[in-house]
């Protein structure tokens, strides 16, 4: 069987997979390929499945399948696997990194300091100490996120309508009743039908004064357009972003150049530690697909 590895996984992985079969980096190869590995860089797509007649499995290094046209894999009779519980304390720290960053002002106190200014009396810091953390979706990223904003004394409200209790955070009953209490938003919630574009220009008119919003869900979950213009008001104070409508952000996304906007290349998974808990699950699947 070949094994092909599409995106970048733990540089140890290759070696870990020859028990299961020949395993390949060459991507040229998809037509051989009984088994893909992929994370986010990869489209499976109705015709990219096209490509690979032979495959039985994707295994998806991460959470989110919206990069998987999962109803061609269906149609195919090919198993579509993710590896979900192994990314949620990288993706979690990132947001705190990022919630850290906003108030602290650290890119711009160290900016200035590269340029040879010391800015001690003109950058004033705020805390994250009792403002109100609204989470957007509380599964496994966010109740990890909850629990960080809880110990640096936050309170933690969380809007998620498929989830009955939450023991990290306080449950709203709708979105708007979420957006009009956050201090800080973070977004954690899958990208569907229901959740593209669900934080526009409506849902922005709706939030405090000053609000700042961190996304390490999905791009798509936000309006870029509407976004920028609330950054420009100041409506919005600032956005900080792991994640893009695509990978890498199209050079006329307007958030490139809003103000305020604090940015990551999609790498909320991709701590070292992370890397290997995702070739732990993939090693466990491809144990499991070999007793079946
Ligand atoms: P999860 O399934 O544990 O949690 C998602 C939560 O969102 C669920 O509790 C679900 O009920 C809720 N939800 C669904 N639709 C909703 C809606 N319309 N409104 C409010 N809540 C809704 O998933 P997770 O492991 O916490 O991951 C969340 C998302 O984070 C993933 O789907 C993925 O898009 C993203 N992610 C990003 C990175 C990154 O590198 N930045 C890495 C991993 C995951």
């Amino acid at each position: 069987m070949v094994i092909l590895i599409c995106d970048a996984f733990d540089k140890s992985l290759p070696d870990r997979l020859k028990k299961f079969g020949e395993v390949t980096e060459d991507v040229a190869r998809l037509p051989e390929a009984e088994v893909a590995l992929v994370r986010s860089k990869t489209k499976c797509t109705a015709e990219w499945i096209a490509g690979a007649p032979k495959l039985k499995m994707i295994i998806r290094g991460g959470v989110g399948l919206d990069n998987i046209d999962q109803p061609a894999a269906k149609a195919r009779g090919i198993e579509v696997k993710n590896t979900p519980a192994a990314s949620s304390v990288a993706v979690a720290e990132l947001a705190f990194a990022l919630m850290l960053a906003v108030p602290n002002r650290l890119i711009e106190a160290h900016n200035a300091l590269k340029e040879g200014k010391f800015l001690k009396k003109e950058i004033k810091r705020t805390e994250l100490y009792q403002k109100t953390l609204g989470l957007v979706g509380v599964g496994r990223i966010a109740s990890e996120v909850a629990k960080r904003a809880a110990a640096f004394g936050m309170r933690v409200l969380a809007y998620d309508p498929y989830v009955k209790r939450s023991d990290v955070a306080i449950l709203v009953p709708s979105l708007k009743e979420l957006l009009r209490q956050a201090d800080y938003l973070s977004l954690h919630v899958p990208l569907n039908d229901e959740t593209k574009n669900m934080i526009n220009k409506d849902a922005i008119a709706g939030m405090k004064d000053g609000v700042v919003i961190v996304n390490t869900g999905r791009g798509k979950c936000i309006l870029e357009a509407d976004l920028a213009e609330a950054l420009k008001s100041g409506k919005v104070a600032a956005y900080a972003t792991d994640v893009w409508y695509s990978d890498p952000p199209d050079p006329s996304s307007p958030l490139l150049s809003a103000p305020n906007v604090l940015m990551t290349p999609h790498i909320g998974a991709s701590s070292k530690e992370n890397l290997l808990r995702i070739g732990n699950e993939v090693v466990t699947l491809l144990e499991e697909r070999s007793k079946k």
